[in-house]
């Protein structure tokens, strides 16, 4: 399986300032590395970054394929390449407490070039950045902008000129439009999509990630941790999406799997739950989750004639099970006997 939306480094995060600075970074590479080893254990077999905290995907990556441990075919992602508010709002004072190897956060929009070349000079093969804010972010809300139109297409242009594919933060409509119009490659929960974005994005043969399971999860369980769902408007987004999905599928766009694990409502290693949910939730039939689940993260990525399917030539990442998960999808979290990665049985 293809885990198409990684934060690795997401230890149990209640927000913001916990994704940066819960633990001290020698210490997040450990976890790092357990939450890596245990994604393979459970069968995804590819794990794209999603936006890594201090280019940790990078490095983490470098370990596995050094032979450290085993763990799965990693897809580094940058650094979140995040913008201070929204253009006319970016305060430099309020951002001055984060450091630029953790996160780069832009104030003004000069600064672009500089940082996106650096992620990929670093490692990166995927690039994340933000058209929109999130009523989880401190800096603007779903329905904001953060990058303009503009500044998108500039990030993409750097990206693509590198041969980076470019993933997009994007809920509010007015943002998923400004990621299509700069043509990045992927969309991430994609929230308030219309039938007009949609149409746009099968046009533009963009893959999408949703969000369905963690803004359901935030709305039951956020208050536990001191959260305050009710002050967002999630319940709207899950609603949206619930209706668009279908639609999406029926339309033919490249739907991957892979909704924001990591938060303390959403731990890592409970990743299945999001496949139960859109089986369950929204009656989508156990096959084509499978298939967002393997053979569309790899189109997502560009790995289609490596990864993502069972035939002759591709490399053999394989999940042996003792149910049919095309019957119940049930079977991907009770029925996993053995996991194999380029033919090497990771599980004993
Ligand atoms: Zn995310």
């Amino acid at each position: 399986m293809v885990f198409a939306h990684t934060h690795i480094a997401y230890d149990d995060v209640c927000g913001a300032r916990d994704v940066l600075f819960k633990h001290p970074l020698t210490r997040l590479s450990f976890i790092a590395a357990k939450v890596a080893k245990k994604a393979a254990q459970l069968g995804y077999t590819t794990m794209v970054g999603a936006g890594s905290v201090a280019c940790i995907d990078v490095y983490l990556k470098e370990a596995i394929e050094g032979g450290l441990f085993d763990g799965p075919n990693l897809v580094p992602c940058s650094r979140d390449i995040m913008a201070a508010g929204p253009i006319g709002s970016r305060n430099k004072e309020k951002v001055t407490h984060i450091p630029k190897d953790y996160m780069p956060v832009i104030v003004d929009g000069e600064e672009i070039n500089q940082v996106v070349n650096r992620e990929i000079d670093d490692g990166a093969k995927i690039i994340k950045t933000f058209a929109t804010g999130d009523d989880q972010f401190p800096n603007a809300r779903s329905s904001e902008e953060l990058f303009s139109l503009a500044e998108l297409k500039q990030i993409v242009a750097i990206a693509h000129g590198r041969s980076t594919l470019v993933r997009c933060h994007a809920r509010g409509l007015s943002g998923i439009k400004n990621a299509i119009e700069a043509k990045v490659d992927i969309i991430d929960h994609c929230s308030y999509a219309d039938q007009e974005s949609l149409d746009l994005i099968q046009e533009n043969n963009i893959s999408i990630v949703p969000s369905f399971y963690q803004p359901l999860q935030y709305i039951a369980n956020g208050s536990k941790y001191g959260k305050h769902p009710e002050e967002s408007d999630f319940h709207i987004e899950v609603e949206n999406t619930m209706n668009f999905l279908p639609k999406a599928e029926a339309m033919g766009i490249n739907i991957a799997i892979g909704d924001d694990f990591g938060f303390a409502w959403t731990p890592h290693g409970t990743y299945h739950q999001e496949l139960i949910t859109f089986q369950e939730k929204l009656n989508i039939p156990a096959v084509t989750i499978i298939k967002w689940a393997t053979s569309n993260g790899a189109k997502m990525i560009g790995e289609d004639q490596r990864i993502g399917q069972l035939r002759d030539g591709m490399q053999a990442d394989m999940i042996l099970l003792s149910a049919d998960p095309s019957l119940d999808i049930h079977a991907l979290a009770n029925n996993i006997e053995k996991v194999f990665i380029a033919g090497k049985c990771i599980t004993g």
